[in-house]
């Protein structure tokens, strides 16, 4: 039996898995979403000495049941290879208090990483199974991260080109730099002149485009997206959590049966979804403890069961969490109301006209499985220095705020379930942050700061960071927020 993906907004759009792949986001406006858990055994015993692409293999073969075991070989093969700068992939540190799960060893050292190095070849190979040869062509627009590790995932695809546009003066220079000196024909970066909405407004409008599609299929291409709420995005991420299950039991901290807990920096619901669905397919998890930065409107969703959207967003030093409308809790509320489109759809309208919807008590229920808490920026800068001096070890600013989020849990209820923090970035992604919540001085720039980190952690630099000073730089462009859909006409050459 095939696994059905439905829109989380109507009933009658139902798909397969590598045709909720292509699509992306349903054209309902809803996420597709499985009906039913995937019939999968998870044997640790004999887990704990697999291979991360053999874990890889037998989670997307539940998920993804309409690809083939070759096609999935083909994508898990040229996903988990030597972009990352160790064979276990993502290795489980333990250190006193809590399991720091790595997810940043890949190509742009933070955890989106981890699908995208997979996304292109899913993608692909999705379209061939649809009797698509198109070319697929992914547009992006960013504020810093997402554009580069979508990048560094689509380089040398085969028959897929991406096109990136980030705000002139709205990323750091390292972000700038990751970006403008990326490798790989068939990547293309495009600074504007404004703002990032102004990059997403446009980029919106060219996907809706009806011309500029026309235009395109003449020349055998379509726009596809790479954004997170592509199922293709969310399945690669169940694998490392019954990976790093298995990875405990081979170590000896836990037996085989025994529960663990995930603590995840939460922003868009994602990567905590992931977990929520490891445990569906038969991890044995106690708690999912959700966990964000001032940003703390999912802290309050859990209290009370009301997603209130309207309150100011805040700039932190974890901004990969500051969100303030979380696209994958919409998942975990269609499931909650038992799969219902209809109810699911009026929540999400309510979000859009009032700015806020309530669940019912009786639909509470799935919440149970959840614990939630938020992190203030002195607590999560002084969460740094702690585990520094206890551990020798230096967390990045997310996976910060999940550490001391887990502290005050643990703190409130006694819980000491072994738990595995969900650890999305290098320090050496945010060197500054990092280096003055360990000595209380600035580094005064990024560079100087990754130096400054090296001496403290002993840890080697990445080479997502090292050198890339002297990098070369390979796209220069520079065009006005209107003249977007011109430049992107002239790389296809349409
Ligand atoms: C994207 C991201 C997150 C949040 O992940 P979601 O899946 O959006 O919840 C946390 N930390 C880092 C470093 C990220 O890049």
């Amino acid at each position: 039996m095939t696994l059905v993906y439905q829109s989380t907004r109507d009933e009658n759009n139902k798909v397969t898995a590598s045709q909720a792949i292509l699509q992306g986001l349903a054209t309902d406006g809803g996420l597709f979403t499985p009906l039913t858990t995937p019939e999968v055994t998870l044997d640790f015993d004999h887990l704990k000495d697999a291979s991360y692409q053999e874990v890889a293999k037998l989670v997307l073969s539940a998920f993804l049941d309409d690809f083939t075991e070759e096609e999935l070989d083909y994508c898990i093969t040229n996903a988990y290879d030597d972009k990352f700068d160790t064979a276990t992939i993502a290795p489980v540190v333990k250190l006193q208090n809590h399991y720091n799960l790595e997810l940043f060893h890949g190509s742009t050292i933070a955890f989106k990483d981890m699908a995208l190095s997979i996304l292109p070849y899913l993608l692909t190979t999705s379209a061939k199974k649809q009797g698509v040869d198109n070319k697929i062509v992914i547009l992006t627009a960013t504020s810093g991260d997402t554009g580069k590790a979508a990048m560094a995932g689509f380089a040398d695809v085969p028959e897929t080109e991406i096109i990136v546009f980030y705000p002139k003066d709205g990323v750091s220079k390292i972000q700038e730099l990751q970006m403008t000196t990326q490798a790989g024909a068939n990547t293309h970066v495009i600074a504007i002149d404004g703002n990032f909405d102004d990059a997403q407004t446009n980029v919106k409008r060219m996907f809706n485009d009806v011309d500029l599609r026309e235009k395109l299929l003449t020349h055998h291409m379509q726009f596809s997206s790479a954004n997170s709420m592509n199922i293709g995005r969310l399945v690669p991420q169940v694998v490392y959590y019954v990976y790093a299950y298995a990875q405990l039991v081979k170590a000896g901290h836990i037996k085989n049966g025994d529960k663990v807990n995930f603590t995840v920096p939460t922003g868009n619901f994602g990567n905590i979804l992931a977990a929520y669905y490891a445990g569906q397919i038969g991890v044995p998890v106690g708690k999912i403890i959700c966990a964000s930065n001032e940003n703390n409107v999912l802290t309050d969703f859990f209290a009370t069961g009301t997603y209130d959207k309207k309150r100011d967003f805040k700039v932190t030093t974890s901004p990969s969490m500051d969100i303030l409308v979380s696209s994958n809790l919409e998942r975990l509320i269609f499931h909650l109301l038992g799969n219902d489109a209809v109810k699911t759809k009026e929540l999400m309208d309510a979000l859009v006209t009032k700015g806020e919807y309530t669940l019912a008590d009786a639909d509470k229920g799935i919440l149970d499985l959840f614990a939630a808490g938020f992190a203030t920026e002195d607590e999560t800068a002084a969460e740094i220095k702690r585990v520094y001096e206890e551990d020798k070890y230096i967390e990045d600013p997310h996976t910060a705020v999940a550490s001391t989020v887990y502290e005050a849990y643990v703190q409130k209820t006694d819980d000491h379930t072994p738990t595995v923090i969900a650890s999305t970035a290098s320090p050496y992604k945010f060197p500054r942050v990092a280096v003055s919540a360990v000595t209380g001085k600035d580094s005064g720039d990024d560079f100087k700061a990754v130096e400054d980190l090296h001496q403290l952690s002993g840890v080697d630099i990445p080479a997502a960071v090292d050198g890339l000073e002297r990098a070369e730089v390979r796209h220069k462009t520079v065009v006005a927020a209107a003249d977007m859909q011109k430049a992107v006409e002239s790389y296809l050459g349409v």
